[in-house]
């Protein structure tokens, strides 16, 4: 047994010494090289959590503003006018929510926002857009008062007319064009667009004065809004007014300006049904005339016509009448 034992132990012993030592060399060895690579682990795994954090809550916002865009368009889908009209004022003056920031900051700032490349993905490609619309007519009513066709013209012109009414909804013209204007800032504004009203209120105001303040607001696009009358009740449909190639005042604008009218008029009747009129290629338009940036007057439709007067006061038909010229400020843009 013992030499049994012994022959054991000679043959073990080497085998643990040699194990031992191999062990002790392989984690003096080893040990630094998996510290670092575990601390290379740890920092670079850290940094990847921490990227994956950052991307995640990007996407998150991305998702969050894609929602908000839904949401945004959505309502204006769903938009009624008569609540609407609040939500414009709203929307200037809350910041408690998301959608009425990002018009904010839409319609307020666009270097700032463009200073900020992550804003700057919030904010469309309208970012920058200045679309001043004028509601045409005032209750004030007309200002008989004159002046000039157009810059340095001798012709002299009503500064302001009453306006239409609507045969059968008995709403005046003054008070759709308001409507249909608020509800249509809101609108633009949601689609990334600066937006200014020539006025709010029943002040006296003229063609020659509204043209100007689109001037003073450095206007990209100057959109005036109006319905139409006619003694023969059968009339309907929508039209747009431009400048002839002629025109004595408006020179390089001119062309825009008939392209801007052709798809405005194009975009509103596919969108609300209208039958579509055309343009009107006249230069008897003060308001036109003393335009300093492309220019168009829409003719909504005819409030002496039962189905058009009686749809342009139905709430739900104004969401289109708004969605339409929206869409054809949109194509305009999209096409320049
Ligand atoms: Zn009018």
């Amino acid at each position: 047994m013992p030499k049994k034992v012994k022959i054991l132990l000679i043959i073990l012993i080497p085998i643990i010494v040699i194990g031992a030592v191999v062990l002790v060399y392989s984690l003096t060895a080893k040990a630094p090289t998996s510290e670092n690579s575990e601390k290379d682990n740890v920092s670079s795994g850290g940094e990847t959590a921490a990227w994956n954090l950052a991307a995640a809550s990007d996407a998150a916002t991305e998702i969050k503003s894609e929602n908000d865009t839904r949401k945004s368009s959505d309502t204006g889908t769903d938009l009624v006018i008569n609540t609407d009209d609040d939500e414009g004022h709203d929307s200037s003056d809350t910041n408690s929510n998301g959608r009425n920031m990002q018009s904010d900051d839409a319609s307020q700032n666009a270097d700032s926002t463009s200073d900020d490349p992550n804003q700057a993905g919030n904010i469309n490609e309208h970012s920058g857009i200045i679309v001043v619309i004028d509601p045409g007519h005032t209750g004030a009513g007309q200002d008989t008062a004159l002046e000039p066709l157009g810059p340095g013209s001798s012709e002299m012109k009503k500064k302001n007319s009453s306006g239409t009414a609507g045969k059968y909804s008995g709403l005046a013209e003054y008070q759709l064009n308001m409507i249909i204007s608020k509800a249509l800032r809101t609108e633009l504004e949601n689609r990334g667009y600066t937006v200014y009203l020539t006025h709010e209120t029943d002040i006296k105001i003229s063609n020659v004065e509204r043209a100007q303040f689109a001037t003073e607001k450095n206007a990209t696009v100057y959109i005036r809004i109006h319905a139409n009358g006619s003694t023969d009740t059968s009339v309907n449909g929508a039209l747009t007014i431009a400048p002839t190639d002629n025109n004595a005042f408006l020179g390089d604008l001119i062309a825009p300006s008939q392209k801007l009218s052709q798809i405005l008029l194009d975009e509103y009747c596919k969108e609300t049904g209208m039958a579509n009129k055309g343009v009107w290629y006249t230069d008897t338009m003060t308001g036109n005339n003393w335009a300093t940036m492309p220019v168009s007057l829409i003719e909504m439709g005819y409030m002496s016509n039962k189905t058009d007067d009686l749809n342009m006061a139905d709430p739900d038909y104004q969401v289109k009448i708004v969605n339409g010229i929206a869409n054809g400020i949109d194509a305009y843009f999209a096409g320049n």
